[in-house]
């Protein structure tokens, strides 16, 4: 073994040193009583074995797993009606124990981190699913995920996004934080699709919003007094923060006619797909371009002519992973790859649908040509299928490449500071950093066109070999660590500083006054809104403030830069730091 890798023995030593609290806690029995008698004793757990199956997991966990910062649940309990949420609610106020909303767990942020006290409300019994079809309108409780949903959607000639996430997550989650698909291109971002709500507040409060405020149909988002999404949902949403959302109204579109004969489901797990029966009426097409400035521009174009139903620039090794059998053929590929391939190669996925006709996608098309000839655009061949955003999920094979996967920036902003933040992450990572992660050789990015190119999503992914993060593994790498955790923490942020771009993963890793001071101070507005929704922080802690406790947790020597502006935040211009959680220092790790 190499001298720069840890022993086992040290790897103990390390464990033993790593957490700082005991892992299991048993909740007070008396709400643990007073639940059982909401809920049934069928719908509730203390068993350890299914506690232990509710923590450290879904997107994120790498860092805090291996942090030793994820905690089973206390309690599990999972209640059928948002009545019997409200009573747990109300149960968890009385006894001051913290707790934690799950819908379908794909996000660390769905699991207790940094203490063993909290209560898991896990949603999934709330399953519910009501169609309005004349005015396309669809109520969803939280149990419900895209897979069924937009299945459901498709046998009702309707469509509604799926995200990267895919099929297994939860559609009410997924408005309330993140929402992204290309689909939202055609369909918008997720604050604008969904409608009323039902919403049990962090004191167990039962709240309407839209026209289900007024006892009507829930067909609109707004109502008396403000919208409340803009509250739940904001930029990016509050992740379990604040109360829990029990049934939403969700708007879904029109889509084809005998959708489930044009879209039909073929292979066998893991290679499944949409397969076009018709692609007179649904095609993907894939453009390539001589430059990558050619693309940007004509992106801009066709979003401005509102042409198509999605357009997307996806990372080029996503191609080599969609042509990977397994992990070494991967690897294979992409060892291949030069930073000059990459360079030089530009390609525009588009989808293009006939939803009145045949005769409106093939004007699209015709359109499209006129544009694409402006920019040097050539039509590559593309397989008549679909595998990730109308219904299925490839979303586990984001974990093939090296078993580690975190995404570091993604939000909406300007097409404009979508390419250009892009580009600068490309780069500094190429010149930088690309060593402790998979080495994207200069790559841009995911980005897509929103809103006819009214706004543009971006996401950089981030691929790490986990056994160089993991202080309990021989192979671990604490250079890799650290200057990984500065890539994601600090430099990642400065760079959208810089350009303007707002990143949405700010929630678990990058801080919220480090981004905070450079966007208004927005994050006294969330400690306005805690502290008078959530007095006593039981939503979901310490979220919004995730950032800031994991950086507690790291050696005192890391991220100075960081852990300054933090200071400054905290002194001056935000009224945080009393909403932060109060913890015992803990050890440097
Ligand atoms: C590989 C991968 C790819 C992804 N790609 C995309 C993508 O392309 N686009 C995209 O939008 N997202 C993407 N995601 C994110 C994914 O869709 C989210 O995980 C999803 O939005 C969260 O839904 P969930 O059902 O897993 O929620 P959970 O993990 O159960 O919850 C997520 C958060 O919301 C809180 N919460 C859960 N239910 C409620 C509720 N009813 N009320 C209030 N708070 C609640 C939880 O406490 C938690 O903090 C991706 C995730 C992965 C792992």
């Amino acid at each position: 073994m190499t001298t720069h890798y840890i022993t086992e023995l040290e790897a103990r030593e390390k464990q033993s040193q790593m957490r700082t609290e005991p892992y299991w806690s048993e909740g007070p029995d008396e709400a643990f009583k007073e639940m059982e008698e909401v809920v049934g004793s069928r719908w509730i757990t203390r068993d350890k074995v299914a506690r232990q199956a509710y923590c450290g997991r879904g997107s994120g966990h790498e860092i805090y797993w291996y942090l030793n910062v994820s905690y089973p649940p206390c309690i599990i309990v999972l209640p059928a009606s948002t009545g019997e949420v409200a009573d747990i609610v109300r149960i968890c106020n009385k006894y001051n124990l913290p707790f934690v909303p799950t819908s379908s767990g794909w996000m660390i942020q769905g699991f207790p981190r940094y203490r063993s006290d909290m209560v898991t409300i896990d949603l999934q019994r709330m399953w519910e699913w009501k169609i309005d079809k004349k005015n396309m309108v669809i109520t969803v409780g939280p149990g419900v995920r895209y897979g069924h949903h937009c299945q459901a959607c498709i046998e009702h000639d309707l469509w509604f996004i799926n995200t990267g996430g895919g099929s297994a997550s939860s559609v009410i989650a997924n408005t309330l934080s993140f929402g992204v698909s290309p689909l939202n291109y055609r369909m918008g971002n997720s604050e604008r699709r969904a409608l009323s709500l039902e919403w049990v507040t962090p004191e167990g409060e039962i709240v309407y919003s839209g026209s289900w405020a007024q006892c009507e149909e829930g067909f609109w988002g707004d109502g008396p007094g403000p919208n409340l999404m803009g509250m739940l949902r904001g930029f990016c949403g509050w992740f379990g923060g604040m109360g829990i959302v029990t049934r939403m109204n969700v708007k879904a579109f029109s889509f084809l006619e005998n959708a489930t004969e044009i879209l039909v489901p073929e292979g066998v797990s893991p290679d499944t797909h949409l397969s076009f029966k018709d692609t007179g009426r649904i095609r993907w097409i894939n453009f390539q371009f001589p430059d990558r400035k050619s693309l940007e521009d004509c992106t801009i174009e066709v979003s401005h002519a509102q042409l198509g139903a999605a357009w997307t620039k996806v990372p080029v090794f996503w191609r080599d992973l969609a042509k990977s059998k397994d992990k070494e053929d991967f690897w294979e590929r992409w060892s291949g790859v030069q930073k000059e391939d990459i360079d030089n190669f530009h390609l525009l996925r588009a989808l293009f649908v006939g939803y009145t006709s045949e005769k409106q996608m093939d004007y699209e098309l015709k359109a499209c040509e006129d544009i694409m000839k402006k920019y040097g655009g050539t039509e590559r061949r593309t397989k008549p299928s679909d595998e990730s955003w109308i219904k299925n999920a490839d979303a586990n094979g984001m974990w093939m490449l090296t078993s580690g996967y975190m995404s570091t920036d993604g939000g909406q902003e300007s097409l404009r500071t979508v390419f250009e933040t892009g580009k600068r992450l490309g780069d500094i990572l190429y010149n930088h950093y690309d060593r402790y992660f998979l080495p994207q050789k200069g790559d841009v990015g995911w980005w897509q066109s929103n809103d006819f190119g009214h706004s543009a999503y971006l996401e950089f992914m981030q691929y790490k070999n986990v056994d160089h993060w993991d202080p309990l593994s021989p192979f671990f790498r604490p250079e890799t660590r650290e200057q990984g955790t500065k890539w994601y923490m600090q430099v990642v942020t400065d760079v959208d500083n810089e350009t303007g771009f707002c990143n949405f993963f700010s929630g678990f890793q990058s801080c919220l006054l480090y981004i905070g001071p450079h966007r208004s101070d927005f994050q006294i507005w969330i400690d306005r809104f805690q502290n008078e929704f959530s007095p006593k922080g039981l939503s979901n802690p310490p979220t919004p403030y995730e950032g800031e406790t994991l950086i507690e947790h790291f050696p005192a020597h890391w991220l100075p830069k960081v852990r300054s502006h933090i200071r400054r935040a905290k002194r001056g211009r935000s009224v945080c730091a009393g909403s932060l959680p109060e913890r015992k220092p803990l050890r440097d790790t």
